[in-house]
């Protein structure tokens, strides 16, 4: 490690360059590991808490209009489609509310017409009415109009998530087909919608994409912050050996460095963006298992509990042997207690979580 990085790391009002957190990402082995991790946790824990904030996660339906080459629910891939009725996501609201998870997650397949944005409105609504105020609420329903991301908003819901999946314009041409319902400057549009609507707004990029370099991620982070996003959730590359991109797997980097990475990418987005809220996703527990744990330990502060009914869940697969697919829900959230008091972390009950940074803004 360099003086200049070592120096950096311990004080806080550095500004980063692209070179700092090149040096950063390039870190490995055990011992430049643990430096990068002890910084990133004192952070974490100066900033955000020693703590974790739960969002109930309802994969509304694999119905999807796009046709990324990453993923699993892709229109032209063959499978089940399926749609949750109103009463399973009011039933799932519930019991997020019920437990105190104070917050939960709708996303779904990409769908633009009527019908779909006129049910995400009605949901909304009834999940707010049942909630009430302080219960945050996250959508994760891909491209919209300016219009439909409004009226979703006056609906309720008060944050919005959507991925650039990577800021390299050749690797997101790369990763999606050409057939003019996918660009890069449409999905960056979207993100200054929701932004100038006023929903807590989240990003995040995919780690360990084939041919993408550090550089790449460097400027993942850069984006992150000069965009100044208010959560962020990222997590390794998937290879689905039913979609497109799986020719591509030779050229992707080994699973053990992609969980490497993506722990990497987390410590560096603490150290760089102090108190916005950072996810441990599920696609980094699949790589590896007890990740996601790590991942809350060295600087991410929220994780998603899947609450969706297990009938859906082998249907709503972005990538392959995704993990938690069996789990009862009432289970895997006694489990979360358990396991989040052994690693000596508050599970934050009864508060939604939102972002410190969007608070501060
Ligand atoms: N349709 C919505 C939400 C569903 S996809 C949207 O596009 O925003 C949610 C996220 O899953 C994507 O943004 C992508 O980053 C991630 N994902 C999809 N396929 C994946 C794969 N093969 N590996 C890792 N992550 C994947």
């Amino acid at each position: 490690m360099s003086l200049q990085i070592a120096k950096a790391l311990e004080n806080e009002n550095v500004v980063f360059t692209k070179n700092d957190l090149l040096e950063i990402l390039s870190f490995t082995g055990d011992e430049q590991l643990k430096e990068l991790f002890k910084v990133s946790t004192q952070v974490k824990h100066k900033y955000v808490g020693n703590s974790v904030y739960l969002r109930g996660l309802v994969e509304l339906s694999n119905i999807c209009q796009k046709d990324c080459l990453y993923c699993g629910i892709r229109k032209s891939h063959t499978q089940n489609r399926y749609e949750m009725s109103d009463e399973e996501v009011i039933k799932a609201a519930e019991f997020a509310f019920d437990r105190q998870l104070a917050s939960m997650v709708i996303q779904s397949g990409e769908r633009q017409d009527e019908k779909f944005i006129s049910r995400i409105e009605r949901l909304l609504k009834q999940v707010r009415y049942i909630t009430g105020p302080d219960f945050g609420i996250t959508l994760s329903c891909g491209e919209q109009s300016y219009k439909t991301y409004k009226k979703w908003f006056d609906a309720g819901a008060n944050r919005y998530l959507l991925r650039i999946e990577s800021t390299n314009q050749r690797l997101f041409k790369m990763i999606h087909p050409d057939d003019g319902k996918h660009s890069y400057e449409t999905r960056m549009e979207c993100l200054h919608f929701l932004k100038d609507i006023g929903y807590q707004t989240g990003t995040g990029v995919m780690i360990g994409l084939p041919t993408q370099t550090l550089e790449d991620l460097a400027d993942d982070l850069l984006f992150f912050r000069d965009f100044d996003i208010h959560m962020v959730g990222m997590g390794p590359f998937l290879e689905h050996p039913g979609v497109p991109l799986y020719h591509f797997k030779d050229q992707v980097p080994s699973k053990h460095r992609r969980y490497e990475l993506s722990l990497i990418m987390i410590a560096a987005l603490r150290i760089l963006m102090k108190d916005i809220n950072i996810a441990s996703t599920t696609a980094l527990e699949t790589i590896k298992l007890g990740a996601r744990d790590q991942g809350l330990m060295i600087g991410a502060n929220v994780m998603m509990p899947n609450l969706t009914p297990h009938r859906y869940r082998e249907s709503y697969l972005l990538y392959s042997d995704k993990s938690c697919l069996r789990q009862e829900l009432d289970q895997n959230f006694q489990n979360i207690l358990i396991k989040a008091k052994e690693l000596g972390m508050e599970v934050c009950l009864g508060r939604s979580g939102d972002s410190l940074h969007f608070s501060r803004s």
